[in-house]
């Protein structure tokens, strides 16, 4: 018999998911608003715990489409943004017209390198070119080094766009990612941390830049009692039957964080004896990460097997793993944008492998992994 299928990432229900959605049918708000809407915005707002105003969306990647627009970056603009990361952190700027700029990573915690984003804006500033916005993601929920890119930020008084789509439950120097940005976002898409089967929210500063993201998210409707517009409307807003799920899910983001961060600390006694492989965890005690994904790096050198090696022998076991994201520059999409960096992420991509890591994993998948895993060091030392 075929084995079932262990996942990088598979949705974890908490149990009240379906009481808040049967709620919206017992009153029929089936609509993209209503009592989920504002009640899983309040909880959001509440465990972010930083006086923030957040809208739920129907996506991240339209959570950073609205951000850049409510930034106004416009066709011709120039907007940084990390290289290594999903594509969906880049492709709200050629929605915008706008040309992205991408920066390497730094080794500690895989995410833009403040040394490498101030050459890219001393380079763009001296072409006579200020970028509009910087785009800094948290990879794998690993914060990234927000004190030194948020002074290389201010010293140019460019604003940030915290991508914490992956990093919600993490945090930084004891604040929670999705409060440091001007603005930020989250995705709770079916891989991520929690779900909605499909959803996003954006992070504001005060009630008014909520209101205009919750305005341009609904059509852009002026005040009329017939349908005015006077500005580009979108169609972003967040259903009041997911936002019930995100209700639900809110109650058990604490224990799945745990959770995930148990499969860290799995892996690390796993690798732990085998020479040539690093399980990524975080550079110091400022650093919190909810682990959504726990990832590995190989030296072939010393390890004797690479990535594909794993991936692979995982494959063969019907196990799920997938190499670190492809960065930015290296797409056939991006590949003719200019980009700073010394090779970093590059060889990340190159090494790296992410390995199943949801809260949902049993002692018998753990069991299988390690199997796997245990396989391949055999094989590569006969
Ligand atoms: C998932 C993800 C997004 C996009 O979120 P969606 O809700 O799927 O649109 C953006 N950036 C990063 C880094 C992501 O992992």
């Amino acid at each position: 018999m075929e084995k079932s299928k262990i996942y990088l990432s598979s949705p974890h229900m908490g149990g009240t998911e379906e009481k808040y959605v049967k709620e919206a049918f017992d009153t029929n708000w089936i609509a993209p608003l209503g009592p989920n809407v504002n009640g899983f915005e309040a909880s959001i707002e509440s465990y972010l715990g930083a006086s923030k105003n957040v809208a739920a969306l129907s996506s991240g990647t339209a959570a950073i489409h609205l951000s850049l627009i409510i930034l106004n970056v416009k066709r011709g603009d120039e907007v940084l943004c990390q290289s290594m990361t999903f594509s969906a952190s880049a492709n709200p700027i050629l929605y915008q017209g706008a040309t992205p700029v991408f920066i390497d990573s730094e080794m500690d915690t895989w995410n833009m390198c403040p040394v490498q984003l101030e050459k890219g804006i001393k380079n763009r500033m001296d072409a006579g070119v200020k970028p509009k916005a910087i785009i800094i993601v948290h990879l794998y929920g690993m914060p990234c080094n927000i004190s030194e890119l948020k002074r290389v930020a201010d010293r140019y008084s460019i604003p940030i766009v915290e991508d914490s789509a992956e990093a919600l439950g993490s945090t930084y120097k004891g604040a929670k990612c999705g409060t440091f940005g001007d603005f930020s976002i989250l995705s709770f898409n079916g891989n991520k941390i929690i779900t909605t089967s499909g959803g996003g929210a954006i992070v504001c500063k005060n009630v008014d830049l909520k209101n205009k993201a919750v305005f341009l998210a609904t059509q852009a409707r002026d005040q009329a009692p017939h349908y005015q517009h006077s500005e580009i409307g979108y169609n972003y807003r967040m259903s009041n039957i997911t936002a019930g799920i995100g209700r639900g899910q809110m109650e058990v983001l604490d224990k799945h964080v745990g959770l995930r961060r148990d499969m860290n600390v799995f892996y690390q006694d796993l690798f732990a004896t085998i020479k040539g492989v690093m399980v990524f965890k975080e550079p110091s005690s400022d650093y919190f990460s909810n682990h959504w994904l726990s990832c590995i790096l190989i030296d072939e050198a010393i390890a004797g097997f690479n990535r594909e090696d794993v991936r692979l022998a995982l494959e063969e076991e019907n196990i799920e793993a997938r190499p670190l994201w492809k960065p930015m520059h290296l797409q056939p999409i991006f590949k003719n944008y200019a980009y700073f960096g010394n090779g970093v992420s590059d060889s990340l991509f190159r090494d790296g492998l992410c390995l199943p890591s949801g809260s949902n994993l049993t002692e018998e998948d753990r069991l299988r992994i390690s199997a796997a895993i245990m396989n391949i060091i055999k094989k590569q030392t006969l």
